[in-house]
């Protein structure tokens, strides 16, 4: 019999904030994909494979693959095409295939590329649905992320200040994910708008989590890539 493909969204970074559905996959899993990169020392890190340690998920079973950092998207789709063949052979020798994804696998996952191309071909896959950064925040800082009538947006990091400003207005939570990109625009929002609420959070759920909402810690600070905001 042959086994769907599993995508398995590992949650933002503290192991056991996997869901069980996720863990009993990760556990019956032959293989499973999980990406890689390498820092601008040239070390290996993989956060995915970290999380999976800590679940006791062997090494033996766990096939990194290398991301570039680069935002050059054509030698990470190079990288996704290779582990899209090797699943594709392994699927076909019955093996119980998984690629895992950081956070929700389908949410701002990079992932999806290779879901679809499994689905144009006709590979059976399923998506195990995990807690995506931006929720696991809210609890780190205890926060009701939005409440009663509010609403929220969630946006990439190609948010402007005036719209940022625009949402506030307007009664709108505003979540930015890849801070890093729009860090101008939010330091000059918080120029403008020191009476907004800044959260801000980094690497949540790993030893190095930081999270503030003073905005004196806030002007000095270089955002990572795995940095959040929350404004309200
Ligand atoms: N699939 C992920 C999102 C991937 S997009 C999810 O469901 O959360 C990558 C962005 O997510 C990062 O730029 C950062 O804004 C955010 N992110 C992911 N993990 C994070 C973490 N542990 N702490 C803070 N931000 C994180």
């Amino acid at each position: 019999m042959n086994h769907p493909i599993e995508f398995v969204s590992l949650g933002p970074g503290e192991p056991e904030l996997i869901t069980l559905k996720g863990l009993k996959a990760l556990q019956q899993a032959d293989c499973i994909f999980c990406p890689a990169t390498t820092t601008r020392e040239g070390k290996q890190v993989s956060r995915a494979t970290d999380i999976m340690q800590a679940l006791d998920i062997p090494l033996s079973v766990i096939k990194p693959f290398h991301l570039p950092m680069s935002k050059e998207r054509g030698a990470a789709l190079a990288a996704y095409d290779q582990v899209y063949e090797e699943a594709k052979t392994r699927y076909g020798q019955q093996q119980r295939v998984v690629i895992v994804a950081e956070g929700d696998a389908g949410f701002y996952s990079s992932i999806q590329y290779i879901f679809e191309k499994l689905q144009t071909a006709g590979i059976p896959a399923q998506r195990i649905a995990g807690i995506p950064a931006f929720i696991a925040a809210g609890a780190v800082a205890n926060l009701h992320i939005a409440s009663q009538e509010e609403r929220m947006i969630v946006a990439p990091g190609t948010l402007t200040a005036d719209e940022i400003e625009q949402y506030h207005r307007e009664g709108t939570v505003v979540v930015i994910m890849k801070l890093s990109q729009c860090a101008h625009e939010v330091q000059q929002c918080i120029q403008l708008h020191p009476d907004y609420q800044y959260h801000y959070f980094e690497n949540v759920g790993t030893e190095k989590e930081f999270y503030t909402h003073q905005l004196e810690e806030l002007k000095e600070r270089r955002f990572p890539y795995f940095s959040l905001m929350i404004i309200k």
